[in-house]
């Protein structure tokens, strides 16, 4: 198959080429010299990144949410252009979903998290490097708290399945551990099935290339059975999406899957053979990366330019050696962080109490109006966390001359009717002062509980827990730093050892080591618990039909002691109620999205952009700041085709990554 639409266009673009980065870090960062790659089809990809003047248009930028999309956004804009810049936030606090709140305690003080609580490094091609560029911006990398990948929590990650927890596959650390997991493959019932579905994979019949999306659900039971979607699959969509895995986008949320099912239409080898041959270390030890990744390849230079500068390159060493992250002061230091810089910028002002009620833009004056707490203001770029619901006001027949609106299309509603679902999850946080409270036993980072777990063994619709004390205190491998430490003290007394390389090889040890085994978030000794409940589960209940924060915090407790027999009462026990916190993508959301951007387009001549979970097709926090900064990026160049939606409205391209060289192809099947 070769490529079509776009992409042909980009074929006979300019190309810029970027600098080619060498070494350890620029292999870290999966960066690499471009001269082997299929250089003509990769060039095609980057070009849309090509770099342009800075934007003499973007004079006024209106920011609409003061989550950490908005933030990310809004601090990408004031550090990289000269633009006077607004945000409008709803609420009287920024932040959003990012909400740490510290509690004095019997014996010092703790940390609960009612959003977002680890992020994962996400190097390479990852969009974890945006983060990392922000974070050194920042000068926040001496609060970072790295949960290092031999910890308990990088390794043991369990599932519930009646009666107990169940170790996942995953990292092995002796040959006890691998004797486990292996006789857990044969003995738990929850496996039942697994390997004779695994056998016959490659022998299922390839779906109709005609079939557009398909659920998570549907497509898992299509190809490795019923037993492997709902024992094991459904369990990671809770965990992460709180989503019904019936109702969830396959294309969307398993891209990679989805492209390998028809990847060889005349050879089936299946998907897991094709991930076998291409990815493991036996064979050819590639990764496979989405084309929309390399396309920001240009962006990435952007970004990697700092990378080279020592605060960023320190954390993106200390980060690869981890298996997640967090800070000391939780995640929303990195918020407040950013707070209080763009508060320290005479060009920012921030708006909270502030909801947007109505924008319009004016196609002669090439302006955009903003309502926001009853005033209107004019700007010349909008960016916008805000969801699909709210897009729809904005999204009319914009008029020549002024700014009165009319309904948007029929497809443009229903792109953003279909769009605009979410799920609710009750955050239940429980401190106990008894730091042994888990069973060495089952250590970990916790357990997620599958649709197929029945109702009398989950009645409060629970959808995992997490043992954030583990989290919660840097968990770096003694052994590790301690050699690390010496290694640093032997190089610190070597003849060579006041040179300028090695005092800053030096310096980057002190810091990893430093954070590897530093101060935790909480000064208390204890356990904290965090119950996720709701989600898809509670999908149309009314708000009263929904348990009380009190009854909440009774109905997690009734649930660790049926599957973890905890009978002790928490010190501390506080519960929260996140109503619509994390979109639902929904089978044919990438068509949802192709037609908003073109409407985005037609309405707003690209100077309306939009970033964020429901609209980047993932939730994860460093996706939020990789889009917020594509599209910081796309108004800093004045790229007026991209509205932050533009890959939805092109083929999906796959390229494979040598993990030893890092030489980049165009996946073979569009060369045929
Ligand atoms: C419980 C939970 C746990 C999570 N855990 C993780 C995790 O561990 N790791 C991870 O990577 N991700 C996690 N996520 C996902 C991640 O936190 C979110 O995707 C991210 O925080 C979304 O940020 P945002 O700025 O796009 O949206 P939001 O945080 O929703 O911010 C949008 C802002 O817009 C404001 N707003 C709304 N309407 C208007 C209006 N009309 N006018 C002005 N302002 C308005 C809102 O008040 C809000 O402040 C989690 C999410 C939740 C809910």
């Amino acid at each position: 198959m070769r490529l079509s639409g776009h992409n042909v266009i980009y074929k006979h673009a300019v190309r810029r080429v970027t600098r080619p980065r060498t070494g350890h870090v620029a292999s870290l960062c999966g960066f690499h010299s471009t001269s082997n790659i299929n250089s003509k089809s990769l060039a095609d990809f980057r070009t849309i990144y090509e770099r342009r003047d800075v934007n003499p248009n973007a004079k006024e930028i209106a920011i609409l949410g003061g989550g950490i999309t908005g933030l990310a956004a809004a601090w990408n804009l004031s550090t990289r252009t000269d633009a006077k810049i607004t945000i409008y936030e709803k609420s009287d606090r920024l932040g959003g979903w990012v909400d740490s709140e510290v509690l004095d305690v019997n014996g010092g003080r703790i940390l609960f998290e009612w959003g977002p609580r680890t992020l994962r490094p996400a190097l390479g091609y990852g969009p974890g490097m945006a983060t990392v560029d922000m974070l050194a911006e920042l000068n926040i990398a001496d609060e970072i708290l790295p949960i290092s990948k031999s910890s308990p929590a990088a390794t043991n990650r369990y599932i519930y399945y009646p009666d107990h927890l169940v170790v996942m596959p995953g990292p092995v650390k002796s040959f006890w551990d691998i004797f486990r997991r292996l006789g857990a493959l044969w003995t738990e019932p929850i496996f039942q099935g697994i390997l004779s579905h695994v056998r016959s994979e490659p022998f299922v019949k390839i779906r109709d290339p005609k079939i557009q999306d398909e659920s998570v659900g549907d497509f898992l039971t299509r190809r490795f059975g019923s037993d492997v979607t709902d024992n094991l699959a459904s369990a990671f969509f809770h965990g992460i999406y709180a989503g019904d895995i019936y109702q969830l986008s396959a294309r969307t949320l398993l891209p990679l899957f989805w492209y390998l099912e028809t990847r060889h239409t005349d050879k089936e080898l299946g998907i897991l053979w094709q991930l076998l041959i291409e990815t493991s270390s036996f064979f050819k030890k590639a990764t496979f990366v989405p084309g929309r990744s390399i396309g920001a390849k240009d962006l990435r230079a952007d970004i990697m330019s700092s990378p080279l500068n020592d605060a960023a390159m320190q954390i993106a060493i200390l980060l690869q050696r981890s298996s997640v992250y967090t800070f000391k002061g939780g995640l929303g230091e990195i918020t407040s962080s950013i707070e209080k810089a763009l508060a320290e910028n005479p060009n920012v002002t921030i708006q909270k109490s502030s909801p947007v009620n109505g924008v319009t833009f004016d196609k002669s004056t090439k302006q955009i109006t903003v309502n926001g707490n009853n005033t209107d203001l004019k700007y010349d770029y909008v960016v916008s966390s805000l969801g699909p619901n709210t897009m729809l006001n904005f999204l009319g027949a914009t008029k020549q001359h002024d700014s009165r609106k009319g309904s948007p299309p029929a497809d443009v509603q229903q792109a953003c009717h279909h769009s605009s679902s979410s799920a609710s999850v009750m955050v239940v946080n429980l401190y106990y002062s008894n730091p042994s409270l888990i069973p060495a036993s089952v250590r970990g980072f916790g357990y997620l509980i599958p649709r197929s777990v029945p109702f009398d063994s989950n009645p409060e619709r629970a959808l995992g827990v997490i043992f954030s004390s583990e989290t919660s205190t840097p968990q770096g491998s003694s052994k590790e730093s301690e050699k690390a430490q010496q290694r640093l003290i032997r190089r610190m007394e070597s003849p060579g050892g006041n040179d300028a390389v090695a005092k800053k090889r030096a310096t980057r040890e002190m810091f990893i080591h430093e954070r590897e085994t530093g101060e935790g978030q909480d000064t208390a000794p204890g356990t904290k618990l965090t119950v996720m409940m709701g989600g898809h589960w509670w999908k149309g209940w009314q708000p009263e039909d929904l348990p009380s924060e009190d009854e909440a915090i009774e109905m997690a407790k009734a649930l660790l002691k049926r599957h973890l027999g905890i009978d002790e009462a928490p010190e501390v026990a506080k519960a929260r109620l996140n109503r619509d916190c994390i979109p639902q993508y929904p089978v044919g959301y990438r068509e949802d999205m192709a037609t908003i951007h073109r409407s985005l387009i037609s309405e707003y001549q690209g100077r309306f952009k939009v970033a964020g979970p429901w609209w980047q097709g993932a939730v994860g926090f460093n996706d939020c700041i990789r889009k917020a900064r594509e599209v910081a990026w796309a108004i800093q160049h004045g790229k007026d085709e991209m509205t932050g939606l533009e890959e939805y409205d092109r083929d999906e391209v796959w390229f494979l990554q040598n993990r030893d060289t890092g030489k980049l192809r165009l996946d073979r099947w569009y060369d045929e």
